[in-house]
């Protein structure tokens, strides 16, 4: 089922010919509006004028992060306050807080974009949905809740934390989707079992998750232990929120971005050039109908590549392919570059492993140290040191083979890692 048949299956050249139209209207809202554009257009010598084509966004600038913290609270906001609806804003865990605005219109588009995902993955209005994702100043419990409720579904919003709580809402409620991060959805597993539940027996049906990376050996393993369909959800508070992009349920392959709001561009993250349809990049985005918080060309950091190729559940919205890495989670480990999630591809993979685990950085002397701690599947506690040994070397193998440096690898008991609420925080950097 498809929520808007019209906009999500639209023709390449109709799309195209409306992205162009809402683009050009942007830079002239920014231009007159936004202080800071004006400036950097200026400086570029560039004029709302200029834009004549799609390829023409080449010429605007970027926008960072940074960007949004050297004009902390409202100062890249294209509106009036008093039009300014709702705000929201990041953790600012590594550094000042970034603050994101939404008019009446953006509440509404961004409800409207989260139902079309909650269609694409299979949900309905005779859904019941558990929403663990924070409720709050982070875009994503609100961001799924108001989507739910615009496809008509049931939301039950239960936000993140209470977990004993939440596996009681589990079974008395009989949800059928789930909304989590992934991590989070591990740990609602874990308690469920102690509660002396089998939350395979529940309604469930559909996870959608996301806000964390997370890889392809972890959404098998969810869905082994979950009998669902597990679904990948992009989105960041920056663009809008959770529902920037989502995968189908009938392909599972590949997330749709909302091109008709969205324009999304692949550069190379070190020199900024474009780079050609199905490369690997960072993944830019430029927001077209965004009213209180325009932004040309945000740098999210994601590295990613976006498919064309039309996609078998009938949407010709492109489709992004799962995070492949954040260019600020790369770890440089001794002159190599490491992403977190090709260690938890090779964790998962790994037969008598469980999917709690711990990247430890450190340095000694002058060299770089690196240290898993994985916790042990229950099942194999009761095998001897022997065999936990083996296992040890066998991660430790793995990951030498397949990234190219030597890691320390340390077997934990079961439920010793700390476990997360929200986003997991898997690397604890010591240098
Ligand atoms: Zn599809």
């Amino acid at each position: 089922m498809i929520y808007d048949v019209e906009t999500e299956t639209m023709p390449r050249e109709e799309l195209e010919t409306l992205q162009l139209k809402r683009l050009q209207n942007l830079v002239e809202r920014v231009y007159a509006n936004v202080p800071f554009y004006r400036k950097r257009l200026d400086e570029k010598g560039v004029k709302p004028a200029d834009i004549r084509s799609l390829a023409d966004i080449q010429y605007l600038p970027f926008t960072e992060k940074q960007d949004l913290r050297n004009n902390y609270p409202f100062g890249l906001f294209a509106v009036p306050r008093e039009n300014v609806v709702r705000i929201h804003s990041s953790s600012g865990t590594t550094g000042k807080a970034t603050v994101v605005g939404y008019t009446k219109r953006d509440v509404k588009n961004w409800a409207t974009l989260m139902a079309r995902s909650f269609m694409a993955a299979g949900a309905s209005s005779a859904d019941i949905v558990h929403n663990a994702y924070g409720y709050g100043l982070f875009t994503g419990g609100l961001g799924v809740h108001y989507g739910a409720e615009e496809l008509g579904a049931t939301i039950v919003p239960v936000s993140g934390g209470g977990t004993r709580r939440q596996v009681q809402l589990l079974r008395d409620f009989g949800p059928t989707v789930i909304c989590s991060t992934p991590s989070y959805m591990q740990y609602l597993i874990e308690a469920s079992n102690d509660a002396g539940m089998d939350i395979r027996e529940l309604p469930l049906r559909v996870g959608i998750f996301g806000a964390e990376p997370w890889t392809e050996e972890m959404r098998r393993d969810l869905e082994a232990r979950l009998g669902i369909t597990a679904i990948d959800i992009y989105g960041l508070s920056e663009i809008m929120g959770p529902g920037v992009a989502c995968e189908c349920r009938a392909a599972q392959n590949g997330l749709h971005l909302a091109e008709d709001h969205f324009l999304p561009e692949i550069i190379d993250p070190k020199t900024g050039e474009t780079l050609p349809p199905g490369s690997v990049g960072e993944l830019v985005i430029t927001t077209l109908t965004k009213e209180a918080l325009p932004l040309l060309r945000y740098r999210t950091r994601d590295l990613t590549k976006l498919d064309y190729v039309p996609c078998k559940c009938g949407r010709t919205l492109v489709r992004m392919h799962r995070i492949m890495g954040r260019s600020d989670d790369m770890l440089i480990i001794r002159g190599v570059n490491v992403f977190p999630s090709q260690i938890e591809s090779i964790i998962l993979e790994t037969e008598g492993t469980a999917p709690h685990y711990q990247i430890i950085v450190g340095r000694h002397g002058s060299l770089d140290t690196l240290e898993i701690q994985v916790e042990v599947d229950e099942k194999f506690l009761s095998d001897e040191i022997r065999g936990l040994q083996a296992l040890e070397r066998k991660i430790q193998k793995s990951i030498k083979e397949f990234l190219g440096v030597t890691a320390k690898v340390k077997l934990v008991e079961p439920k010793t890692i700390q476990r997360s609420e929200g986003k997991a925080k898997r690397i604890i950097d010591q240098r």
